[in-house]
């Protein structure tokens, strides 16, 4: 038997509930893998909640990030005891994830962890660290670099939002973090943001064009905001886009791209190829300054991570939250 978060679908609402299931309840997959930690995403806060079409069939075990220990494995790349890790792939949301004592998943989606980080820091960096990492490799692919002038984060209290600020600091950006939560102004300026704007900031709908102002931008919000980024982005900058917690529509004009020469560079996390993913989390574990652990990251069982999701989808979690699972 093992313990597991489940959510099941009654006249359409989704429940969630930590059920005790049999070994045999598992799907048959490659690998079954003792899981130590997950880690809540907007995502998953989306799935356990119901608030968005997340799961695609019911019942299904949440969490799209996972680390852990083989137990066993029909896959020659694995073996019992060996140190693994998946996040993506459409775990925790097409197929039973990672908030469970055990979870079976296909080779393919798992990772041995990154040389110098633990499971549980693996998890404390989870699908957001590695979405943030992915947009600070896509401006420096577009060319921003340190010396040119601010790069602006915005949902910075989040997870991808608070990773994007601390990685960004450790290479040696001018980060401004855009917060709608004042009493976070001191926890950004500690993660390493040189100032914090308030997204009130933002509030009245963006010009095609306005004053030049960042070098860069990663945004975890979309809709108006990502447009005020686009029209303050500077002559030849580049804005990483990867998330929609203000909403997924995009109120622009082609003006800042054809008159700034602006880039937008999409950002996903999920399907991202194994080559760049490797890529990525070999810089996590380089950069990432042991005070980001400290200071981003809380921890909360199966049953707290019910409460947290709601609290993820209310934009009230400050950092990251680790679920701890055995
Ligand atoms: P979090 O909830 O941790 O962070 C989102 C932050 O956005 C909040 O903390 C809040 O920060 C801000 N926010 C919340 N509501 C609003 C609003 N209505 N308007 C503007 N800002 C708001 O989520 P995650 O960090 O896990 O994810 C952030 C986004 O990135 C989500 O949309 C998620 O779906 C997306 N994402 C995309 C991935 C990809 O592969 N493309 C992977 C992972 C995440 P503050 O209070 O500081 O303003």
């Amino acid at each position: 038997m093992f313990k597991a978060l489940l959510l099941e679908q009654q006249d359409g609402v989704t429940c969630s509930r930590i059920a005790e299931l049999d070994d045999g309840a598992l799907p048959e997959r490659d690998v079954l893998v003792a899981v130590a930690y997950s880690s809540l995403n907007y995502k998953d806060g989306l799935a356990i909640t119901g608030k968005g079409p997340i799961v695609r069939q019911f019942p299904m075990v949440p969490g799209i990030d996972l680390a852990g220990t083989v137990l066993s494995s029909r896959d020659p790349r694995f073996v019992p005891g060996q140190s693994v890790f998946s996040t993506g792939w459409s775990v925790g949301e097409q197929y039973w994830g990672g908030m469970a004592q055990q979870a079976c998943l296909d080779g393919d989606w798992l990772q041995s962890l990154p040389v110098g980080l633990t499971a549980r820091q693996v998890m404390q960096i989870g699908t957001a660290g590695l979405t943030a990492m992915l947009c600070v490799m896509a401006l420096e692919e577009g060319g921003v670099s340190p010396e040119q002038g601010e790069v602006i984060v915005t949902g910075a209290s989040g997870g991808v939002g608070s990773l994007a600020v601390s990685l960004l600091a450790q290479l040696d950006y001018k980060v401004v973090a855009v917060t709608g939560r004042a009493e976070n102004h001191d926890y950004l300026l500690a993660l390493g943001a040189c100032r914090v704007l308030a997204r009130d900031t933002f509030a009245t709908p963006a010009k095609p064009l306005e004053k030049q102002l960042w070098a860069g931008a990663i945004d975890t919000t979309g809709s108006h905001l990502l447009a005020h980024l686009l029209a303050q982005t500077r002559y030849n900058g580049t804005v990483a886009a990867c998330g929609l917690a203000a909403g997924s529509d995009l109120p622009t004009s082609v003006m800042p791209f054809i008159l700034r020469n602006v880039r937008l560079q999409g950002v996903d996390s999920v399907m991202c190829p194994l080559e760049r993913r490797n890529e990525a989390w070999r810089r996590l574990a380089e950069l990432l300054p042991a005070s980001f652990y400290s200071q981003a990251c809380h921890e909360v069982d199966l049953q707290g991570a019910i409460a947290a999701a709601e609290a993820i989808t209310c934009g009230q979690i400050t950092g990251r939250v680790l679920v701890a699972c055995q």
